[in-house]
């Protein structure tokens, strides 16, 4: 009786010791799962913030860009325009100070416009790959878009949900690698290439409950960042995208944790 009680109490404790470990780790190893390259100039801020603190930051781009045309540029889909984005790529990552990206080299949209089988494919060998990198980064935290999408993008809501059914298929890993997504206020706006001002999809304040700063010295970075993408961007764009960043003053990012209640009901 006396052991089942010990045996008891050490299992408490264990389990008390890993719900403590999610919420209060100390975050030194961060994986950032993204869909195209630039996708990462929605997290820039807070990437430039996370370097300057020393933290291994990783950034994993699903998607080769491939279909990324932007008539300003003058490159053709293809081979060559997913090379370029490649570069303009590592050239962010540079300014940023974040590990050189690693790249997976599936088509836009997972395939999908070479038909359904090309897309089941793609999107296992994406599962596949990804999991297999965050076993070998063992990440202190994943981030990756919400199911908004951030621009509401299929290819970012892909993403987001590629990730997160890798996080809920393997056991344990919701409590290992905590999933947080990336959540725009309502009032947030940015520039789109094709001229217009628009705002991102959003979440409501009462669910964004992470709340992270950045200073003027991460912004400034993620700025002179911007100016990597020529494929995707003209000189006017990235003005403008400023411009529509330095109204924000609250030099904040907010991001909602991905989260379970495990408890078992047996009611609706
Ligand atoms: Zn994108």
């Amino acid at each position: 009786m006396k052991q089942l009680f010990v045996i008891g109490v050490l299992i408490t404790c264990i389990s008390c010791f890993q719900s403590e470990n999610k919420n209060n780790r100390v975050v030194k190893t961060i994986l950032v799962v993204l869909a195209h390259p630039d996708d990462e100039t929605a997290f820039g801020p807070i990437l430039s913030r996370f370097a300057n603190e020393n933290k291994e930051v990783y950034l994993v781009i699903a998607t080769d860009g491939r279909y990324g045309v932007e008539d300003h540029a003058g490159i053709s889909s293809g081979d060559r325009l997913a090379a370029i984005r490649k570069e303009e790529t590592i050239c962010a990552s540079e300014i940023l100070g974040i590990n050189p990206p690693i790249f997976l080299e599936a088509h836009d949209s997972f395939g999908i416009l070479s038909g359904i089988n090309e897309y089941f494919e793609q999107t296992t060998q994406l599962k596949n790959t990804i999991s297999r990198l965050i076993e070998e980064i063992n990440p202190d935290v994943i981030m990756t878009f919400g199911p908004d999408g951030d621009t509401g993008h299929l290819d970012h809501k892909g993403i987001s949900d590629l990730v997160t059914e890798i996080i809920v298929r393997n056991q344990g890993w919701y409590e290992k690698y905590p999933l947080y997504y990336l959540a725009w206020p309502k009032e947030k706006e940015f520039w789109i290439p094709q001229g217009e001002l628009t705002n991102l999809n959003y979440v409501d304040l009462q669910y964004r409950n992470v709340h992270l700063k950045y200073n003027q010295k991460d912004q400034s970075t993620f700025f002179e960042s911007l100016h990597c993408y020529k494929s995707q961007f003209t000189s006017k764009d990235i003005d403008l995208w400023i411009m529509a960043e330095k109204k924000d003053t609250t030099y904040t990012m907010y991001f909602r944790e991905f989260s379970i209640n495990n408890q078992v009901k047996t009611t609706l």
